[in-house]
């Protein structure tokens, strides 16, 4: 069954049609990394799947759930979705640990004791276990992307979708978030990852989507898309970034 299922997915902004057409399905535990150039598409896609944008047309399915049914409850169905943000989008006035504790508070779906319990074992889990006490602005940007990913994982949501989550960084602090989120893809995570990283779309990815203009142009495994791109737009956008 599929985890994640898009059909016949468009979005415009006013007269822009940025998506105009993407159907997809991601299944359970899959790797799914998303490449393509600036202005492709593929930030409007991620917001579509959680519904961060409302969509035009098509449908979006996660967990069986119709996201765009009127009867469905939208609130609950995104618990169940993590987000990670290029700008880790952490709250300022809020120490490490309330920022994880936050949401799962927030929303009553633990207790102050396991919310503080779940938020430790997350932060030794990214490696931050002796930042519980600070501020994002005493972290670097590495620890505040780590950060970012224990507080969406707070919710224990069953899909996490990240947006670019290494562009933002310097190069020496990249490693330390890529290493984290292959962590949690070898859990068995069902992931969707933009990603300008090809290392890791080669090396994590189930399988790599390569978008264009509004579409999916060509997917395939990393090897098929990186070792033998069909398409003359993969191609010459593989020429640039590779
Ligand atoms: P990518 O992430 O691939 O760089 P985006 O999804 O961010 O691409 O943007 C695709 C297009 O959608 C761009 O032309 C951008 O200007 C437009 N767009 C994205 N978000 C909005 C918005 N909130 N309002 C209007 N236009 C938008
Ligand atoms: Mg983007």
């Amino acid at each position: 069954m599929g985890k994640i299922k898009v059909e016949g997915l468009k979005k415009s902004f006013g007269s822009n049609q940025v998506l105009k057409g993407i159907d997809m399905t991601v299944a359970e535990g899959e790797v799914v990394c998303v490449i393509g150039p600036s202005g492709s598409g593929k930030s409007t896609f991620l917001r579509c799947i959680n519904q961060l944008e409302e969509i035009t047309a098509g449908r979006v399915i996660v967990d069986d759930q119709d996201l765009n049914d009127p009867k469905t409850n939208i609130n609950k169905a995104r618990e169940n979705i993590g987000m990670v943000f290029q700008h880790f989008n952490l709250f300022p006035h809020f120490s490490v640990l309330k920022n994880i504790m936050f949401a799962p508070r927030e929303l009553g779906k633990l207790n102050e004791q396991q919310a503080r319990e779940t938020a430790l074992r997350l932060l030794d889990r990214v490696g931050l276990s002796d930042k519980a006490d600070s501020y994002p602005n005493k972290l670097s940007g590495g620890q505040k992307q780590r950060v970012a990913i224990a507080r969406a994982l707070a919710m224990n949501p069953d899909v996490m979708l990240f947006d670019e989550p290494t562009s933002a960084l310097d190069p020496e602090m990249v490693g330390e978030v890529l290493g984290v989120m292959k962590d949690l893809a070898s859990e068995g995570m069902t992931m969707m990852i933009v990603t300008h990283e090809m290392g890791f779309a080669r090396e994590v990815a189930d399988r790599v989507i390569f978008m264009d203009g509004g579409y999916i142009v060509e997917q395939g495994t990393p090897a098929e898309i990186f070792g033998n791109p069909k398409h003359e737009r993969t191609i010459s956008f593989l020429e640039k970034v590779l």
